[in-house]
């Protein structure tokens, strides 16, 4: 179906029958906030919409952003023009809960009934210290999921201590548990030094050096879904930057659940991919959860920043579009960037270290293999 929204104007294709309350739903639009009209006549929240219908979804709320919070009227601490909405410090860690909420039961990629994880699933959120994760790991908690978190030294001086020290102190005051695994310590290098050696980015080691950690721990203590705090900052950005360069097999990949293999790959979520970074951040500040504001001090020069601003000013511009132009594509995704099938590529077990791979040897042993035969031996190489 069709569905027009007003101020800010845009044009929606969902797939029906719907009722009304679903389409408002799918759209982030509270249904006290607007009037739906079907074929020229007011419709309820209950009324169902065929596939082949026309909708308009028209705001009630003049003046952009409610006086008040939008649940309780009292004085809001936050708007958020994308919803166009605003909320007092409790009914804005709802709204945080309920996207949560809404990704975990309806995200997109889900098939029907399936949710990305269920309350009695072990849950292992990887957490940086910044607010994403521990924003995603302390609403987890409040919700009432069995969830645990780690945490990967990356050896990047001070800004790697006061990360750690962080998460340490937030599981301690809650008391949950806490993995953590020091590059160095386990496998010999850090990413400063193994980029040198490697003679590749910074961010190219320590991108793969963390995902394979991640799984490795996943799989070892038999966690159900491994959780990272990909927002929808970050998920637009790259969307973006796979559109701009037409990276068809990243495209085809991209999304906020990848399903696993037992015992090899663990299934991977990002429950917080429908809330902005200044969602996650406020959230923070509301909670008092404690985070590290400096950014890495490697990342300089990382296009994922361009692309972030470059989506922020026609954001400012057209409040909404950054998630239109995520939403949308994982909506027709299917269609536009179907995974190609490679049943005949077979996984098998790294022979170095036993995790799945589809050479022989995994590619961060193959990097750490490289990396150490530059470097001085910094750890315990029999730790693999
Ligand atoms: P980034 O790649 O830095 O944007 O981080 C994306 C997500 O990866 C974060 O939200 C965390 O869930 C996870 N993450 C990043 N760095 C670490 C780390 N050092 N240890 C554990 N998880 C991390
Ligand atoms: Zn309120
Ligand atoms: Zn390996």
């Amino acid at each position: 179906m069709i569905v027009r929204t007003r101020n800010p104007e845009a044009t929606h294709h969902l797939d029906g029958p719907l009722t009304v309350a679903e389409v408002l739903a799918r759209l982030d639009v509270p249904e006290h906030t607007a009037l739906v009209i079907h074929d020229g006549q007011l419709v309820t929240a209950d009324h169902e919409l065929p596939d082949d219908a026309e909708v308009e979804v028209r705001p009630v709320i003049s003046g952009g952003a409610a006086s008040g919070c939008l649940v309780c009227r009292k004085p809001p601490v936050i708007e958020e023009p994308r919803h166009r909405a605003a909320w007092c410090a409790e009914h804005f860690v709802d709204h945080v809960q309920n996207q949560i909420r809404k990704a975990i039961d309806h995200g997109h990629g889900l098939a029907h009934g399936e949710r990305m994880f269920r309350y009695r699933d072990r849950l292992l959120v990887a957490v940086s210290g910044g607010k994403d994760s521990l924003a995603l790991w302390d609403a987890l908690l409040e919700m009432g999921y069995d969830v645990d978190g780690l945490y990967v030294g990356l050896g990047i001086g001070g800004y790697s201590s006061r990360s750690q020290q962080v998460c340490e102190i937030f599981a301690q005051q809650r008391g949950a548990h806490l993995h953590v695994v020091d590059l160095a310590e386990t496998y010999g290098y850090t990413t400063p030094s193994g980029a040198s050696a490697a003679g590749r980015s910074t961010c190219g080691v320590c991108g793969l050096s963390k995902r394979y950690v991640f799984n490795r721990v996943a799989v070892e203590h038999g966690y159900d879904v491994l959780l990272t705090g990909h927002n929808l900052d970050d998920e637009a950005a790259t969307l973006l930057g796979n559109l701009l360069r037409w990276h068809d097999d990243f495209l085809a990949r991209q999304g906020p659940v990848l399903s696993g293999e037992p015992g090899m790959q663990a299934r991977k979520c990002k429950p917080v991919y429908r809330l902005s970074e200044r969602e996650m951040a406020a959230y923070c500040v509301v909670r008092g959860i404690d985070y590290v504001v400096e950014e890495c001090p490697l990342v300089a020069g990382n296009s994922g920043h361009e692309l972030k601003a470059a989506l922020d000013l026609i954001e400012a511009g057209s409040p909404g579009v950054k998630a239109q132009l995520l939403f949308g594509f994982l909506d027709r995704q299917a269609r536009i960037a179907p995974a190609e099938q490679d049943d005949d590529v077979e996984v098998v077990a790294c022979r170095d270290c036993g995790m799945p791979t589809v050479t022989e040897v995994c590619a961060f042993c193959r990097q750490r293999e490289r990396i150490l035969q530059v470097l001085p031996l910094l750890g315990d190489r029999t730790a693999v």
